[in-house]
């Protein structure tokens, strides 16, 4: 189970790295992989039960232009290895894009609270009251941002989470129990569960802790809390070989 995400300046493809950047991270085990991608015209999710070989067939069909992307392969722990279960999820529209590890403990209850809101679930996991929160507190007037930290509020149990939605330049993520990690190329910004992911990019790094809510843009990245106040994880080198 892995994610990665890239944030790339306008005019450049990042699906390539998405995908490079999933097979680093193949050694942590995965049963499914998929990516989305955003450009003007919205998002395109990819996703393919099985090995990442089978992914990237499926993208050399579409190739899906974008300069931000977020990645995803699953380890499932709810729903068996389907490419409806595969990540990323999306809400009732494909206005905004998940990728999650970890577990939503409180999943049960939340997906009630939303089936009763009218939403509807086109997948057996946990992740996928994620995106659904979001589009629902986006529907109450919440940015982006906003809509991000209060679902995150609202998550139990152990994660990491990353966020793409169709109108920003922008990829939101946090972690509470499952590890994430910053890469600080020249020109865009990496994420990952883990340094190999990004490492043939950048080996500038500055890793995240419990609790921590990172913005990824091309030209830079700011750490909060959940409430919004500044954190400060220092970018480090590191010496590993790619
Ligand atoms: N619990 C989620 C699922 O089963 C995420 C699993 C993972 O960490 O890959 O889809």
């Amino acid at each position: 189970c892995g994610i990665t995400a890239c944030a790339a300046p306008r005019g450049t493809d990042v699906l390539e790295t998405l995908v490079d950047g999933l097979r680093n991270l193949e050694y942590r085990g995965y049963d499914s992989s998929g990516v989305a991608v955003r450009n003007d015209d919205g998002l395109t999710v990819v996703k393919r039960e099985g090995e990442i070989d089978v992914l990237a067939d499926a993208l050399a069909d579409t190739a899906p232009a974008g300069a931000v992307g977020i990645g995803h392969t699953r380890w499932s722990t709810h729903g068996p290895p389907t490419d409806a279960n595969a990540h990323p999820h999306t809400g009732c529209t494909d206005d905004v894009s998940v990728v999650h590890n970890g577990i939503v403990e409180n999943y049960a209850s939340l997906r009630e609270d939303l089936l009763a809101r009218g939403h509807t679930f086109t997948s057996e996991t946990d992740t996928e009251v994620i995106p659904h929160l979001i589009e629902m507190y986006r529907g109450e007037g919440l940015s982006p941002e906003d809509a991000f930290r209060a679902t995150i509020e609202r998550l139990e149990g152990r994660f990491a989470v990353a966020m793409l939605v169709d109108d920003h330049e922008t990829v939101f993520a946090a972690r509470d129990g499952s590890p994430l990690v910053v890469g600080v190329g020249e020109d865009r910004r990496f994420l990952a569960s883990d340094v190999p992911s990004f490492l043939e990019h950048t080996n500038r790094v500055a890793f995240l802790e419990d609790g921590d809510v990172v913005k990824l843009s091309p030209g830079d990245h700011e750490v909060t809390d959940l409430g919004g106040h500044p954190v400060d994880r220092p970018v480090q080198t590191v010496d590993w070989q790619a």
